[in-house]
């Protein structure tokens, strides 16, 4: 017997007659205790999650079949219909919201304070105990709250639907980019199975990055609660990442199909689908600090020229790319070179070709950090 079931979900309409639809696809049993949680296009301009969401669904179809999943699985394989319908100039931007002008990865809610007053008498010496405590909680919480508009609704659907989840995967890509993974350092090297089966270049790892994307709502509540309550045993019960997979025009089936065999080895691996995975492939790289990322920006404007790609490591002072400003009137006057102002992996660059100062061009994961607070994330 399948255990798969499909479920629409509306958000109240913005505008008269606007009524969107979240499509909730779920397989296995609900009652073991072991959940994971995946989602793709919260930037609903970034195409590659989205194949690898139609290959998942075959992989899942046919492993469900087979009576196979062992825990329960949540896909939301169009996780923003707001940013989907966002055409505009024949591209579809999906990433801001038309109305105040935020990227649907940000601000999504911090419930730790609330959670924290909910849980700080009761909870035990047994961790096991408290993860239900927390996440009863999370869930009385989430409950509770009033999204005030369309956008707020969806944040707020998607965390309701994924908040006790052992597993969030939020499938993301970059302009030009090689495989790479953000999540909490906490996480980090329990998860690095992740990023390994993954193939990632590069781990981004910070405890807080700032303006909470979606993945450090689900997660982050955890350590932040050791912290609060450090006399008692709180684990980190869920590992939450966003998997940036390459670049925007990275849509291939032999890319998309691979993805996800990938996902679906480590869910296997971690005890939601029957079966023995493959040995864990080797880690390309070791996890490197997300305040460590290098923002490469431009310092004069004209048409940039690459001459590093993406998954290339640099070293301070190797150029980058060129900006060529023809109307110059000299030929070495003309081009601005770009450098590294860092060591490390070049993990993206833009995928137009334009500069102005001050623009980020590319970005360069580095090992030793490089900013305090604030806002580690900047365009990503
Ligand atoms: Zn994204």
């Amino acid at each position: 017997m399948t255990t798969k079931t499909i479920e629409k979900r509306s958000l109240p309409g913005a505008s008269m007659g606007t009524e969107r639809t979240l499509t909730v696809h779920r397989y296995g049993p609900a009652s073991t205790g072991s959940k994971a949680y995946l989602q793709a296009g919260l930037h609903a301009d970034e195409a590659p999650g989205y194949l690898v969401m139609h290959h998942l669904i075959d992989l899942f179809d046919t492993a469900d079949d087979a009576g196979a999943i062992q825990g329960e699985i949540v896909l939301v394989p169009v996780a923003n219909p707001i940013g989907a319908s966002q055409w505009r100039d024949e591209v579809l931007r999906g990433r801001f919201d038309d109305f105040d002008n935020t990227n649907f990865n940000r601000r999504h809610a911090d419930i730790t304070a609330a959670v924290a007053e909910r849980v700080k008498d009761t909870l035990t010496d047994f961790p096991d105990r408290n993860k239900i405590a927390i996440r009863r909680a999370m869930g009385a919480e989430i409950e509770a709250m009033t999204p005030a508009d369309e956008s707020a609704q969806l944040k707020h659907l998607l965390l309701s639907l994924s908040y006790d989840s052992d597993i969030v995967l939020d499938l993301h890509c970059d302009y030009q980019a090689i495989t790479h993974v953000y999540m909490g350092t906490p996480l980090w090297p329990d998860a690095s199975d992740l990023s390994a089966q993954m193939g990632a270049h590069a781990t981004l790892l910070a405890k807080t990055s700032g303006d909470n994307p979606y993945d450090e709502a689900c997660s982050r509540i955890w350590w932040e609660l050791a912290d609060k309550f450090p006399e008692k045993p709180i684990p980190c019960a869920c590992l939450a990442a966003t998997v940036e997979l390459r670049g925007i025009s990275d849509v291939t089936h032999a890319l998309a199909s691979n993805d996800a065999q990938n996902i679906f080895f480590f869910l296997q691996r971690r005890g939601l689908i029957a079966g023995e995975a493959p040995a864990i492939p080797q880690l390309k790289s070791d996890a490197t600090p997300l305040r460590g990322m290098g923002h490469i920006k431009a310092t004069a404007p004209g048409v940039v020229v690459f001459v590093k790609r993406p998954g290339e490591l640099v070293k301070k002072g190797d150029l980058i790319a060129e900006i060529v400003n023809p109307l110059q009137a000299d030929s070495n006057q003309r081009i601005t070179n770009v450098q590294s102002d860092i060591e490390g992996i070049l993990i993206s660059v833009n995928v137009d070709r334009f500069a102005r100062p001050g623009r980020i061009l590319a970005k360069v994961a580095g090992k030793e950090p490089l900013r305090g607070k604030g806002d580690l994330l900047l365009t990503s």
